[in-house]
């Protein structure tokens, strides 16, 4: 295997093969070229989501090309598994602040991210294509082989209706009436090698209404759970309770021997 260090880290939709060459944006090329200011020769790592990670040469470079061929796999896909299976709803607070959570979250490992309009939802748009570029960037700087995937935002109601029965939807709930996650995710995270599909859905800055805490209780796949006495900002939820699933999902990996 090379030990060349590559200069940059790119997600590319393309499928990666060796001696093939590897398509980029004109966004990514002129990140090659004037950015890191790649010459031809110099090494590069992409990945795609599906072939696991490849390092790539640059051939010829111009101010408006670079063209790389993809040279030898250095890591192959995980199995796209159970192991990380762990979604994250969450309603969208201000720009930077909804930034931060989608960057958070991929590199603490979540799969899926769902944006959702509750009654307290100040917002009332989300940029998928922002937050998708926001999750690419955090996806390469992570050394993550896959991006997760952003749903379209939909309301609360839909999110219930359309939510997969057999996932377990952790109901971030600031009124203290939830059990503390310890449990719970100690019991879904046990077999760490078939871990229950899990999620995890966070307020918005008004906090969810009494009557949406209602309707979700009731929900045979919910469990809503407290992150402790203090009101949390909803990024710093978002990001408190991934770290959790992160830990709980280490330590059945280390029973287990994985
Ligand atoms: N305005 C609300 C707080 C909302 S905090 C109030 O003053 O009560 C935003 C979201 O973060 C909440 O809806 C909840 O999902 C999550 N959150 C904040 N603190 C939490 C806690 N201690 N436990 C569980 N979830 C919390």
């Amino acid at each position: 295997m090379s030990t060349a260090k590559p200069k940059a880290r790119l997600y590319v939709t393309a499928d990666l093969r060796a001696g093939e060459p590897a398509e980029l944006t004109a966004g990514q090329i002129h990140y090659l070229v004037h950015v890191m200011r790649i010459a031809p020769g110099d090494m590069l790592a992409l990945f795609n989501g599906r072939d696991g990670e490849w390092l790539a040469q640059a051939e010829s470079v111009s101010r408006k090309r670079c063209t790389l061929r993809a040279i030898e796999q250095t890591r192959a896909q995980e199995p796209a598994g159970p192991a990380d299976d762990v979604w994250l709803a969450f309603a969208p607070v201000k720009k930077t602040r909804t930034d931060f959570i989608v960057e958070k979250a991929t590199e603490l490992g979540a799969a899926r991210l769902l944006p959702v309009f509750t009654e307290h939802t100040a917002s009332s748009r989300v940029n998928i294509e922002r937050l998708q570029a926001i999750a690419v960037e955090a996806a390469e700087q992570s050394q993550r082989l896959d991006v997760p995937d952003i749903a379209p935002a939909h309301s609360l109601n839909e999110l219930c209706a359309s939510w997969p029965a057999a996932r377990i939807l952790f109901v971030l709930d600031e009124t203290g009436t939830g059990e503390p996650p310890v449990a719970p995710l100690a019991a879904a995270l046990r077999d760490a090698g078939n871990p229950a599909p899990c999620g995890f859905l966070v307020g918005p800055e008004g906090g969810f209404s009494a009557a949406e805490l209602d309707e979700l209780r009731k929900l045979p796949f919910v469990n809503a759970v407290t992150l402790g006495p203090r009101i949390l900002r909803a990024e710093t939820a978002a990001l408190a309770a991934l770290a959790c699933y992160a830990c709980h999902q280490a330590l059945a990996g280390a029973r287990s021997g994985a």
